[in-house]
């Protein structure tokens, strides 16, 4: 008796980068549960979990993602201090949001949790009018020394892959 199932790993995740890159969308192609299993706290950011194993061990994923403050930076810190990981977005067919990555990536170094993990998401890879070519995604990330994915929320196109991996390095590191 008494054997009850470990308590999953928590991995927080926050959502950051331009408003409209593609960020809600990302965060709902991946909860395969659906829009009714996201809830909205107070101040407006919300949250989706994710059950997921990793080498054997139950991993519970929490996405933060936020509701339009990202347009006026004015993410509360908080949230910044709890996550363990960061989805960096930008979207391939418009170039401010990509110009703001370097901001965003500031943010993090300021305000995370030291040595949290951050991959950044070069979004609607899917549309043919691009403005930032694979190549400048890839050296920015390499110059900011974190992994680059190219994806689309659309198309279903590398959003298991983006979350999987920063789990999977976050894992490693807790
Ligand atoms: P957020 O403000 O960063 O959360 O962006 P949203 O998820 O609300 O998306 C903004 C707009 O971009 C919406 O009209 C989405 O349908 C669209 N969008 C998001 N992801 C993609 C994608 O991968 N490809 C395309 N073509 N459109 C996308
Ligand atoms: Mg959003």
């Amino acid at each position: 008796g008494g054997a009850g199932k470990p308590t999953p790993l928590l991995i927080r995740i926050l959502m950051i980068g331009d408003s409209s890159v593609g960020k809600t969308s990302l965060v709902l192609r991946y909860d395969k549960r659906g829009f009714n299993l996201r809830f909205t706290t107070t101040i407006g950011v919300d949250y989706s979990d994710r059950l997921l194993e990793l080498d054997g061990r139950q991993v519970k994923l929490q996405i933060w993602d936020t509701a339009g403050q990202e347009r006026f930076h004015s993410l509360t810190t908080s949230f910044f201090k709890r996550a363990e990981g960061f989805v960096l977005v930008y979207d391939v067919s418009n170039r401010q949001s990509f110009e703001s990555v370097s901001t965003w990536m500031k943010d993090i170094v300021e305000q995370g949790k030291r040595g949290s993990d951050v991959v950044i998401c070069g979004n609607k890879c899917d549309l043919q009018g691009r403005e930032v070519a694979r190549e400048e995604g890839e050296q920015l990330a390499a110059e900011l020394g974190v992994p680059y994915m190219e994806t689309s929320a659309k198309e279903n196109l590398n959003v298991e892959e983006t979350f999987g991996n920063l789990a999977s390095r976050v894992k490693t590191r807790l």
